[in-house]
């Protein structure tokens, strides 16, 4: 396989090159060889002229010899100088020129001849008689001269033939040299056809390899072009994005300021505007000798709205709340919200608590009144606390805490109110704390009670039923009530589970019931709207049942207003769930939630219950009895059963006997008893099997 390259071309063409070349020199020295044989042929022909001039020494000699005799004589004389001429002038010249070289060579004893011719001729010219045996040793040399021509001409003869075969020899070693080099030459020249062949197919194939290697090389170059174009275009396109998120982080970064400084829901101060603010007002009120107050406003059950109505329309009320606590406050106040249904306001310009409470009143009426969600109008209040600089500190960090403190204790108050800050209240806050460890330990630890408090038919005379109410006993044989606990356990979450526990309870005891008295009577239990969150109630209730063997129907469940006048679906499915499971459901407080009322009629609800406070002044206050009477008439058009609670005197009960209420609970009848004291109750009032 012969390798490509430059370099083998080179070497491949040089070579033939000097086979070439040492051709022509080849052909030239032949040529140069046979012109010399024509050379030496010439000298052949001076040995033929030898020949020429031996033959006619011989004749010579022999004419001399033939002569002889009679040259002796004077006729003959002449003829003999003729003759002697011819030999002298031969003689004397036979030593010169090529003829004379090669007669040297012959070792012919041309010198002595001479010499004896001279001798001769010098008689001659004398014409002095010349003996006879001059004669003879002139015609012996001539004869001698005449045997040495014939040994020089053989000589010459067998020099011929040698020259001859030399000739044909040579001639025959240059031809087949020659005949060995243009061999050669076409040998190579064979290869290098072959080579060159060879070359250029793999060139052919090379080019047709380069070509296509070209071509894919080119739509590669096509395909990276298309590309660069399009990155050119991504890039313009990129280039002009970068423009626009340039622009829109200078928004975001004003958005981020406004952020920062701007609550994004209410638009109200962010907390580090207002602590900013607060710092401010502080330095300036220390300069003048005034006072700060701050106050700290959470709205009552806003946890309730935003979690029935979902937190879209929570964040709408939270809009319409801070809008109508900006329109309450003066340009110098600062309003900030701090987080979910919590707002802190700083009154700068404040002049005395009178001042402070005008306002702290114009807040709570505003936020009072009437809200529409969507098609919803609803109700909320707000509970603040106030605390005062310098009296109750100068950071912005004690007195919010303490702010909050107070805010807490107007909730405690009944909510929609205000409460600044005492020092009972930081006492108040840490009992708070310790409550909650507590209220946790007592859960886990399952340390409440169930008491129960009999429900009575005022016409029948009969106990109905009796309300399921718990009861936390401490140490010092007191029970902490309901209302003191119960809130708290709601804000934890942890009444889910109580709740859970207490219905246990209720049903077993109420099982227990049925076994000693000869009437059915049923087990009222509250539940809190925690309860319906998250958790499958309806589940809980039909297990608890199931367990303790209670049935359904001598069960009857405490929900609030509240619950209802959200008109959620799953709370509705949940209700309906559990009245098919043959559970009856009372609205407890009846009258103290809502004004709505349309959502009686979408519920499936069998009792109302007319709460206490309306009871507790129907003899003395008109309205109240008008309402009570409203109530009732309400419930009996809808074919509900209504209940009185706290019913206390005998004037209350007769009022509402009068007025078509038979359903009566309170401390006239009983106080809420521990479940043995119930069961002497149930004795006491004959409603134990009547032994035959
Ligand atoms: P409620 O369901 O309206 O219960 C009636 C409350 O009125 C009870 O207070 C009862 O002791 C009190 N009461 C009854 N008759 C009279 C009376 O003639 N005069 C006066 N002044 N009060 C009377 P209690 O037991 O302190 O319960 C307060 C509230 O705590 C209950 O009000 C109920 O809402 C809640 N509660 C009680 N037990 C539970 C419970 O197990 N779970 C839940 N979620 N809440 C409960
Ligand atoms: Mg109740
Ligand atoms: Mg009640």
């Amino acid at each position: 396989m012969i390798k490509f390259g430059s370099k083998t071309v080179l070497l491949v063409t040089s070579i033939l090159m000097a086979v070439i070349v040492i051709s022509i020199v080849s052909s030239y020295v032949m040529f140069r060889e046979v012109s010399n044989l024509q050379f030496k042929h010439e000298k052949i022909e001076k040995i033929a002229f030898m020949r020429q001039y031996e033959y006619e020494l011989m004749r010579t000699a022999n004419a001399f010899s033939e002569t002889f005799p009679t040259s002796l004589l004077e006729g003959s004389r002449k003829t003999f100088d003729k003759w002697f001429n011819v030999l002298w002038s031969r003689s004397q010249t036979m030593d010169k020129g090529v003829v004379g070289k090669d007669i040297k060579k012959t070792g012919f004893d041309y010198k002595n001849l001479q010499l004896k011719m001279r001798v001769i001729n010098q008689k001659i010219y004398n014409n002095s008689q010349f003996s006879l045996d001059d004669m003879l040793v002139v015609r012996d040399m001539f004869l001698a001269l005449t045997t040495d021509l014939h040994f020089y001409q053989q000589k010459r003869q067998y020099l011929y033939r040698q020259i001859e075969f030399t000739k044909k020899h040579k001639i025959y070693n240059y031809y087949y040299i020659s005949f060995i080099l243009s061999s050669l030459t076409l040998l190579f020249g064979f290869f290098v056809c072959v080579f060159l062949y060879r070359s250029h197919k793999k060139l052919l194939g090379m080019r047709s390899k380069l070509e296509r290697k070209v071509e894919i090389r080119t739509k590669a170059l096509k395909r990276k072009n298309l590309e660069l174009v399009n990155e050119v275009k991504e890039r313009t396109r990129a280039e002009k994005k970068l423009v626009e998120s340039q622009s829109q982080i200078e928004v975001a970064k004003e958005k981020a300021l406004l952020r920062l400084n701007f609550d994004p829901l209410t638009q109200l101060a962010s907390r580090s505007l207002f602590t900013e603010r607060f710092n401010q007002a502080i330095l300036d009120a220390k300069r003048e000798n005034k006072p700060v107050a701050l106050l700290f406003l959470d709205l009552d059950r806003f946890k309730y709205v935003n979690d029935t109505l979902g937190h879209s329309l929570g964040d709408n009320l939270l809009q319409q709340t801070a809008d109508r606590i900006s329109l309450a406050l003066r340009q110098s106040d600062t309003a900030s919200r701090f987080g979910g249904d919590e707002f802190a306001i700083l009154l700068c310009e404040v002049t005395s608590s009178k001042q402070i409470e005008q306002v702290l009143q114009r807040l709570l009426d505003r936020l009072s009144s009437p809200y529409m969600l969507e098609n919803h109008q609803t109700f909320i209040s707000a509970s603040i606390g106030v605390a005062m600089y310098p009296e109750d500190g100068d950071s912005v960090e004690v007195l919010l805490r303490k702010a909050d403190n107070a805010m807490y204790k107007a909730k405690e108050k009944g909510r929609n109110t205000f409460q600044f800050f005492t020092h009972q209240m930081e006492i108040d806050a840490n009992n708070r704390m310790l409550m909650e460890g507590a209220l946790h330990q007592a859960t886990i630890k399952q340390e409440f009670e169930v008491h129960y408090q009999p429900i009575i038919d005022l016409i029948s005379g009969e106990v109905k039923a009796a309300e399921a109410l718990i009861r936390w006993p401490q140490k010092n044989q007191q029970y902490i009530p309901p209302n003191d606990f119960i809130p708290l356990a709601e804000e934890l979450g942890i009444v889910v589970e109580i709740g859970a526990w207490v219905l246990e309870r209720a049903c077993q005891e109420a099982v227990k019931w049925q076994a000693i008295t000869d009437k059915d009577i049923q087990v009222n239990v509250n539940l809190s709207y925690r309860q319906f969150q998250n958790n499958d109630m309806p589940a809980t209730v039909y297990q608890i049942l199931q367990r303790s063997g209670l049935a359904p129907t001598l069960l009857t469940l405490e929900i609030t207003e509240g619950l209802l006048i959200v008109e959620d679906k799953f709370i509705m499915q949940q209700l309906q769930k559990i009245k098919d499971l043959g559970v009856t459901l009372a609205i407890d407080d009846f009258g103290t939630g809502y004004s709505s009322l349309s959502y009686l009629k979408k519920f499936p609800i069998d009792t109302l219950k007319i709460d206490g406070s309306f009871i507790k002044d129907i003899s003395i206050d008109k309205n109240d009895e008008e309402l009570v009477k409203g109530i009732i008439s309400l419930a009996n058009a809808l074919d509900l059963k209504v209940v009185a609670e706290g019913v206390e005197t005998k004037q209350q009960a007769d009022f509402l006997s009068d007025n078509q209420c038979q359903l009566m609970q309170g401390y006239l009848f009983s106080k809420p008893l521990t479940d043995i004291h119930f069961i002497n109750f149930l004795e006491k009032y004959g409603c134990f099997k009547k032994i035959a």
